[in-house]
C-alpha cells in the first residue's frame, strides 16, 4: 500500500518545527543554543526529541527495529496523532468495532472526524464480511482492539490478516493488554503490510499509568509522518529515565505478569461459583468480564464498600456486565467477600 496516498495533504506539505535540538544533533561541550538555563538541576537541558536511549532498549525486548518505534504521551497521544495525520475532518472516517476501548471515537469527535461503526459478532469476534463491505476510500483507519478492552479476548490472527490484505487504510491493532496474553504480538508482520500501527503502553502491565507512555510499532513512513507532526518534546526526562529503568528490571514486571494471571484463573474459578454470577468471560487480558444478576446493584452494593468497578451494562453486547480489574490477591479476596454479602442480603 502506498501510504503518502493517504496522508491529509496538508500534513505532507508542512514543514515540521526545528528545535534546537534537531539542527545540531551531534556532541559537543558547550550548548548555548536553546535558551536553557546552564546551571545542572538534573533536569535543566531538554530531554532528546526522538528518545533514541529508551527507543533501543524497547527495540531489543520487542524484537522491533529502533526505527519502527514512535513514542508517545500515553497509546492515547499515539491514537489522536493518527487522527490528525490520515483524515480529513468532514471528509474522512475511521471504523471501530463496539463494545470497544472509547477513546477512539473521543479523539475522532475533537478532530471532527466520523466514526463508523461495526459490532463484533456475539462472541466478541471481527465481522471480516461487514467490516469490508461499509469501508470505502475514505476509510482511512479502523481500530481494533485485541485483546478487547472491555470483552478481554484475543481477535483471530487469520482476521487480522485478513484485514490487512484487504482493508483500504490503516490498520490499527491496540495491544495494551497483550503483555497478559499468550497469543503473538502483531508487531511479528510489520514488515509484510505497510498499513499496519500496533499499539502498546506502560500503564498496564509495566504498572507506570502515571508516567505517560505508549508506544506504537509502524514502518518507518508511518513513523515519519508521527515525528513530523508530535510535539517536539512529548516524552519528559522524568518519563524516559523511569521507562529505560524499568525495562533494564524486565523480571519485576514478569512476576507482575505471573501472579495477575494466577490470580485472574482463580478469581475466574471462584466468581462462577457465585450465584450473583452468571457468567465469566475468558480473558486475556488483566480484567474480567462478568455477566451478572443485576449490573447496577451490584456496583452500587460495591461502592457502599469502598470497592469501585466498572459498570459496562449499558454497552451494547455487554447487557448486566461488570468489568473486573485484577488487583492483589488480598483485593481480589476483598471482592469476593463482598459479593457473597450482597447475596446473603437477597
Ligand atoms: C488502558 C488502555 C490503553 C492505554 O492508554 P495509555 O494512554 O497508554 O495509558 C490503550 N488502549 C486500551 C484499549 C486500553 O484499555
Amino acid at each position: 500500500m502506498e501510504i503518502h496516498q493517504l496522508v491529509r495533504p496538508n500534513i505532507l506539505q508542512m514543514k515540521a518545527y526545528s528545535s534546537a535540538r534537531h539542527e545540531f544533533e551531534g556532541e559537543a561541550d558547550i550548548y548555548l543554543d536553546a535558551n536553557e538555563n546552564p546551571n545542572d538541576t538534573g533536569f535543566n537541558r531538554y530531554p532528546d526529541p526522538l528518545q533514541w536511549a529508551l527507543k533501543n532498549s524497547i527495540a531489543e525486548i520487542k524484537q522491533v527495529d529502533a526505527e519502527k518505534i514512535f513514542l508517545g504521551n500515553g497509546s492515547d497521544e499515539a491514537i489522536d496523532l493518527l487522527i490528525r495525520i490520515f483524515c480529513i475532518p468532514g471528509v474522512d472516517h475511521i471504523m471501530t468495532l463496539p463494545p470497544t476501548y472509547g477513546m477512539y471515537q473521543v479523539s475522532a469527535a475533537i478532530s471532527d472526524v466520523e466514526v463508523k461503526e461495526v459490532a463484533l459478532t456475539t462472541d466478541f469476534q471481527l465481522d471480516v464480511t461487514s467490516i469490508l463491505d461499509k469501508s470505502n476510500q475514505h476509510s482511512k483507519i479502523l481500530f481494533v482492539c485485541s485483546p478487547n478492552n472491555p470483552t478481554g479476548n484475543c481477535m483471530k490472527a487469520e482476521d487480522l490478516r485478513s484485514l490487512l490484505q484487504h482493508f483500504p487504510g490503516i490498520l490499527v491493532i491496540d495491544e495494551a493488554y497483550m503483555d497478559f496474553s499468550s497469543a503473538s504480538s502483531a508487531t511479528q508482520w510489520l514488515d509484510e503490510f505497510s498499513n499496519l500501527v500496533v499499539l502498546q503502553t506502560f500503564s498496564k502491565a509495566w504498572g507506570l499509568a502515571g508516567i505517560r507512555l505508549g508506544m506504537a510499532f509502524a514502518n518507518e513512513v508511518i513513523i515519519g509522518l508521527f515525528n513530523k507532526i508530535k510535539p517536539p518534546y512529548n516524552i519528559n526526562q522524568l518519563t524516559q529515565d523511569t521507562a529505560y529503568m524499568a525495562l533494564e528490571n524486565l523480571d519485576e514486571q514478569e512476576n507482575w505478569v505471573k501472579e495477575i494471571l494466577s490470580e485472574r484463573e482463580r478469581m475466574e474459578k471462584e466468581l462462577i461459583t457465585l450465584d450473583c454470577i452468571e457468567k465469566v468471560y475468558p480473558s486475556d487480558a488483566n480484567f474480567l468480564l462478568v455477566k451478572v444478576s443485576d449490573a447496577q446493584a451490584i456496583y452500587d452494593f460495591l461502592v457502599l464498600d469502598r470497592i469501585i468497578v466498572r459498570n459496562r451494562s449499558k454497552v451494547l453486547l455487554c447487557e448486566d456486565c461488570l468489568r473486573f480489574t485484577v488487583g492483589t490477591p488480598i483485593e481480589n479476596e476483598l471482592l469476593i467477600e463482598a459479593l457473597i454479602r450482597f447475596e446473603e442480603l437477597l
